[in-house]
């Protein structure tokens, strides 16, 4: 966007945001559980009138995985019809390279919009980098869904061997014993330079594995990952609940770790929705975004996380039995091989808020720290870096997430000051300075730069 264009928004944002206010008290109530009406049976017509998005309609992809949820619920309990988008499509994708291949042709052409992203790959599209022809598509980064609920699974005939959040000695050896004997070790992830990739990568590298060298690394789509590791397949797999979390339940491997052990309350995955989308539709992009907000303080609260189960178990969305989502849902992880259970809340899936800061809010350091992960894994190049601030300026809209969280009412309290969540400590003991991404890559042993 121009800077004129993008003042000339910000003038336009600012007095729906102003006229939003008045109808607070109209529109700004959470709708009870049963609330699946239409916006008009919440609201009088005619002051909703000016506030109204510029369409109804919007197809938003997801993945069949807990970082979904909040478009899923938006939908089913009507968070996005009571903010006036009552035709909003949640489509499932096959795997992530159909999300990638439908948000390139858009809804236009029969594909999406936007929807629910791995990390960076809206930067990726952005710059062309993982289209076809290189094409650019800008995309904008509007929300985080959801932090941790996602867990490193390993295959039952690695039993005993240690493979667990930090390897020792004699696990580390047996890594790369399985390489030196011709079986090397195959660990799968979504989508290769995305999330599940750097969660795989960060856990071996640091105790010494190098991914690039002592492993074979794979692509797996989610829903096939239970699948692929009964017929040995892969010995090990990286994405969101609930798959990891049914490796242990159905007894075929163990949990080596859940993400939010390597780096609690971490990144994970993000609502984005094409540029032009979103610079043509900008009062629908903030009633979107208020739908997943209340969405996510929805699926927040502990007392919901049953209907949560329910509602995602259906055949139209994961099919799988209410039962499976239950115990990650409620924090509870049975990690298997002889590693202590998980019972805790706050290790489980978390959409609105965390013990750092807010949840929902895109923090620019977050896409940053994907970046230099990126850079650090040889998957962009090191001068990357040096374009980072207009990549991530670029890309993510977190002045667009503000925008809606005041219309919606959301407490000055849980909007950040700044674009920045600061210092990130992994579970190693290193740190990403945001400020400072190069002293993070000095700081690691293994690395392509
Ligand atoms: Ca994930």
């Amino acid at each position: 966007m121009s800077q004129l264009s993008r003042r000339k928004f910000i003038v336009t944002a600012g007095s729906a945001a102003a006229g939003s206010l008045l109808l607070k008290g109209c529109l700004g109530n959470p709708p009870s559980a049963t609330n699946v009406g239409s916006p008009q049976a919440a609201a009088p017509a005619s002051p909703a009138a000016g506030a109204a998005p510029e369409t109804t309609k919007v197809k938003l992809g997801y993945i069949p995985i807990f970082e979904s949820a909040p478009l899923i619920i938006a939908q089913q309990k009507g968070f996005f019809a009571k903010h006036g988008m009552t035709e909003v499509e949640v489509s499932k994708q096959a795997n992530w390279g159909s999300a990638r291949d439908n948000v390139e042709i858009g809804s236009a052409g029969g594909g999406i919009d936007g929807g629910q992203w791995q990390m960076p790959m809206p930067h990726l599209i952005s710059e062309g980098l993982i289209t076809k022809g290189n094409k650019k598509i800008p995309m904008y980064v509007l929300a985080q869904l959801i932090t941790q609920a996602n867990g490193i699974a390993i295959a039952n005939k690695h039993l005993g061997k240690g493979l667990h959040t930090k390897l020792n000695e004699s696990a580390v050896a047996y890594i790369k014993g399985l390489k030196t004997s011709g079986t090397p070790f195959k660990a799968a992830y979504t989508f290769p330079k995305a999330n599940q990739d750097f969660w795989i990568r960060y856990w071996l590298a640091a105790s010494g594995i190098d991914p690039d060298a002592d492993i074979s690394l794979l692509t797996v789509p989610a829903a096939q990952t239970v699948a692929n590791m009964k017929t040995g397949t892969m010995d090990a797999f990286s994405t969101g609940d609930p798959w990891p979390a049914r490796i242990s339940q159905d007894k075929i491997g163990f949990m080596a770790t859940l993400t939010g052990q390597m780096w609690k309350f971490h990144p994970e995955e993000y609502l984005a929705i094409r540029a032009d989308w979103v610079d043509q539709h900008p009062k629908a992009t903030r009633a979107i975004l208020k739908g997943v907000m209340e969405a996510q303080q929805w699926c927040d609260q502990p007392e919901n996380r049953d209907e949560l189960a329910t509602i995602l178990s259906g055949r139209e969305f994961f099919n799988v039995p209410a039962a499976v989502l239950k115990p990650p849902l409620a924090g509870k992880y049975e990690m298997g091989d002889g590693q202590p259970a998980v019972d805790d809340f706050k290790m489980g899936p978390l959409y609105w808020k965390d013990d750092l800061g807010s949840v929902s809010y895109p923090y620019k350091s977050h896409d940053l720290w994907f970046i230099t992960e990126s850079v650090r894994w040889g998957f962009l190049p090191a001068s990357t870096l040096d374009d980072a601030k207009r990549i991530v300026d670029t890309v993510n809209r977190e002045d667009l997430w503000k925008a809606a969280a005041k219309e919606l009412g959301v407490p000055d309290a849980d909007i950040p000051k700044s674009t920045s969540r600061g210092i990130e400590t992994f579970f190693d003991g290193i740190k990403f300075d945001p400020e400072n991404p190069k002293a993070y890559l000095d700081s690691l042993k293994i690395k392509r730069v």
